[in-house]
């Protein structure tokens, strides 16, 4: 089977393509707030988030990965389904993890840079965490999407 994939983005989730501000899940800086987010993290409060314009771009690339320093739950799945957001692959933060967002993301995005199948491929991150972008440009690139969001609104 000939399955070439030629590019791959990955995409951080709040504060990149979905607009989950009135949870108030992120620090000032960007990283992921632990404990306002457990508190934040119900059913109905995820069902009113929203996206943000850099949403658009997922359908660009061949093979879309999500990937969020938070831990995830069907209802953020329910969120995806409702509002067509698709991924070949959705990264989040395992139970019980505490490692920075950075270290977290570039760990477990340490496969595209491996394994045969993604080695040749463009790759390009997403994400509004400068943490994470400086971890994780030893990667591949990593683009900040504030500036994006703000253009395409
Ligand atoms: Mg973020």
């Amino acid at each position: 089977m000939t399955n070439t994939i030629k590019n791959i983005a990955i995409f951080d989730l709040d504060g990149t393509i979905i607009d989950s501000s009135h949870r108030q899940l992120a620090n000032a800086d960007g990283s992921i707030n632990l404990e306002h987010w457990f508190a934040n993290n119900t059913s109905e409060k995820i069902a009113k988030d929203k996206l943000l314009p850099l949403s658009k771009a997922i359908k660009n690339a061949d093979y879309v990965v999500f990937c969020t320093s938070r831990q995830l739950q069907n209802a953020d799945l329910d969120f995806f389904k409702t509002n067509g957001l698709l991924a070949n692959k959705i990264i989040s933060r395992p139970f019980g993890n505490t490692e920075k967002d950075g270290i977290l993301k570039k760990r477990q995005l340490q496969f595209l840079v491996n394994f045969k199948q993604f080695k040749q491929a463009t790759k390009v991150m997403f994400d509004d965490n400068a943490e994470v972008r400086q971890e994780d440009r030893k990667l591949f690139p990593v683009i900040n999407p504030n500036k994006l969001n703000k253009e395409v609104a």
